[in-house]
């Protein structure tokens, strides 16, 4: 047997703190939406570890939807600007949000972001989270769905370690699959554990090296965004 330590409530000293702070960032998540509705705008946040290639996706869904939509996208990173530029040189309309040392973004950092962008001229926006598989989990922004990217890089137990992630997502694509056979993942196995934990949830594979399955996710994105006309 191996012993096992779990913190009970009483001993985590900041419950009460975040207990609030979660609260006041729901709350804020909820305005977030309802300014986006009353604009028409469709706003979609991924999620996903470092290195899991969220800002190559939102990059591709960018080039197959940019004609179609006037797109923005709210970039978090905690220090640098590498990623916001690459959307930005594709002519999308990109804020950076800089969390210094923070590992998630919250609704107020996406509330301001919505400040600097004009919202009549926006249909639909991609928010690129910090690549943290924990706390993201907990703070809605405001989106109309959320997408968890994982890579087969990550190894094969990344989704049975981070449930919370998976059971507040809508869909959940499966990257890089290029890679699998080389890393040992069995794809299908990554499938099933998410299906695992979330029977309905959508989970499809891409590989944005060669460019397989990244249709099917602009479709799945397409989808989201019409649904809202249909509101
Ligand atoms: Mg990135
Ligand atoms: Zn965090």
């Amino acid at each position: 047997m191996i012993p096992t330590i779990e913190a009970s409530p009483e001993e985590i000293y900041d419950i009460e703190l975040e207990k609030t702070l979660l609260q006041a960032n729901a709350k804020l998540a909820k305005e977030n939406r309802a300014q986006l509705d009353r604009h028409d705008i469709t706003a979609i946040d991924f999620m996903g570890a470092i290195g899991s290639g969220k800002t190559t996706l939102i990059g591709r869904m960018a080039a197959k939807l940019k004609d179609q939509f006037n797109l923005a996208m709210f970039n978090g990173d905690a220090t640098t600007v590498d990623d916001v530029n690459l959307i930005a040189k594709q002519g999308v309309p990109t804020v950076q949000l800089a969390t210094i040392n923070g590992c998630h973004l919250d609704a107020n950092l996406v509330g301001k972001a919505l400040r600097k962008i004009d919202l009549n001229k926006v249909d639909l926006i991609f928010i690129e989270n910090i690549g943290n598989l924990i706390c993201p989990a907990e703070f809605p922004l405001g989106s109309r769905a959320r997408v968890v990217v994982v890579s087969v890089t990550e190894g094969p137990y990344m989704v049975r370690k981070h449930p919370h992630m998976f059971l507040g997502a809508d869909i959940v694509v499966i990257n890089k699959i290029d890679l699998a056979e080389v890393m040992g993942v069995n794809v299908e196995d990554l499938a099933r554990d998410v299906h695992t934990l979330k029977p309905d949830i959508k989970v499809m594979l891409t590989s944005c090296k060669t460019g397989a399955g990244v249709d099917k996710v602009a479709a799945a994105l397409l989808a989201i965004k019409e649904s809202r006309a249909d509101a």
